[in-house]
């Protein structure tokens, strides 16, 4: 028994470092599957970094390069999640999405989007017809637009409360405001430090998101680095519905999907988030993200003044250079990645994280298992 902790500490199977829906979803998925340790949030809160800054979207694999690691568990985890809600009471919205041309100018734009959904293999997604396009045009500035089907909302305040519940009642620890400093591994375990004492771990599972790159920098891994792309939202202080979310096409900068509307829940209405390069993890919300948003909603939607647009909050997206050069996917690698037996890291997971964090639990799991095979 480690006193520190007031826990039976000291030698666990795994430490899952980061308590976002990554560090969740893979304790919930190595749990299911009868193994068991503890997950260490360096914050007061779980979810509380990026997981609970975001647009709460589950995308259906539009975007990203075919066989991308984003693309393929973008889809597995759009379906995953459907059957978690159901089975953990998540709620979630199957809205389904547009994707919208404002103009002529836009329409190639658009025509490669929907060839790129459709090469990924995205299922539900059709062109607008006639009738999708008059009732679009009630909100928004539209030429022609696409549907997808399997894009929709869950609650994810909601999902990070159900999977800490199961976690532990799994069998895991789960702990906030337990900073990990450092990784050392020791023979075929690892020696994880914290202010309250030492752990030793047969596996870490580095899922630290904004804390990740540092971590690994610890082990002699250097060809990271992070880079943070903060993204803002503005509330509509009035009562307006929408029944789908709406998105104009990407940004030029490949940073973000274009300001859209976000379905709350509990029905309002959200919009945002912009991009914008920050240094820090500072949240705090600019006058210049304040217009630049207000502006690029009423270039776009109907009905919509600006001064009825306050701010809501911010989240920073979690992104990467290697070896000094963007890096554009998510990086899940294992022991056979970096030689480094029992050390598992997932770094640069900005959206779609959310969608695809089931995914990349399963990932992990595979990884796991054949590395015990190997023992
Ligand atoms: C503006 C924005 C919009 C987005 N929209 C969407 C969307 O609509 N759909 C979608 O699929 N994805 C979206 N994403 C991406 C999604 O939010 C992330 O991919 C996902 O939340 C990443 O989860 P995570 O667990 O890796 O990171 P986080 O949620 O950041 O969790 C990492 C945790 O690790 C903890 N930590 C850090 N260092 C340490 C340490 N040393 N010791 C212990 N704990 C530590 C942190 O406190 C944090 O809680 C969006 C992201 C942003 C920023």
């Amino acid at each position: 028994m480690n006193r520190k902790f007031g826990i039976k500490l000291d030698n666990i199977d795994f430490c899952i470092v980061g308590g976002g829906i990554v560090g969740l979803s893979v304790a919930y998925v190595l749990g299911q599957n009868g193994y068991q340790g503890a997950v260490l949030e360096g914050g007061p809160y779980f979810g509380d970094q990026s997981t609970g800054r975001n647009s709460g979207v589950l995308h259906a694999g539009l975007y990203y390069p075919k066989n991308s690691l984003k693309h393929l568990t973008c889809i597995d985890g759009n379906l995953l999640w459907r059957h978690w809600a159901q089975i953990l009471r998540i709620p979630l919205n199957p809205c389904g999405k547009f994707v919208v041309a404002r103009d002529s100018e836009e329409r190639d734009t658009l025509d490669a989007l929907y060839l790129r959904a459709q090469s990924n293999g995205v299922a539900s997604v059709s062109w607008a017809n006639r009738k999708n396009l008059e009732a679009l045009s009630h909100f928004v500035k539209v030429d022609q637009a696409f549907f997808s089907g399997n894009s929709g909302v869950i609650d994810v305040p909601a999902a990070v409360t159900a999977l800490r519940r199961q976690v532990e009642s799994l069998g895991f620890l789960t702990l906030v405001n337990h900073i990990v400093q450092a990784i050392k591994p020791l023979g075929n375990e690892h020696v994880v430090s914290l202010k309250e004492g030492e752990i030793k771990a047969r596996f870490v599972i580095n899922c630290a998101g904004h804390g990740a790159v540092s971590l690994r920098r610890q082990l002699g891994l250097t060809e990271l680095s992070p880079v943070m792309v903060k993204g803002t939202y503005l509330r509509l202080t009035k009562k307006l519905r929408h029944p789908w979310l709406i998105y104009p096409l990407p940004g030029k900068d490949g940073l973000g999907l274009g300001i859209h509307n976000v379905l709350e829940v509990d029905g309002a209405l959200k919009f945002g988030p912009d991009t914008e390069p920050c240094e820090n993890l500072d949240y705090q919300i600019s006058q210049i993200a304040i217009d630049r948003i207000r502006e690029s909603v009423h270039s776009f939607f109907y009905g919509i003044k600006p001064e009825e647009l306050q701010p809501d909050l911010s989240g920073i997206r979690s992104r990467l250079l290697y070896n000094g050069e963007p890096y554009h996917d998510f990086w899940l690698k294992g022991p056979q990645d970096h030689q480094i037996p029992g050390y598992i890291e997932l770094c640069g997971i900005d959206s779609p994280g959310l969608t695809a964090a089931p995914a990349l639990a399963n990932r992990v799991l595979r990884i796991v298992r054949s590395e015990l095979e190997n023992d």
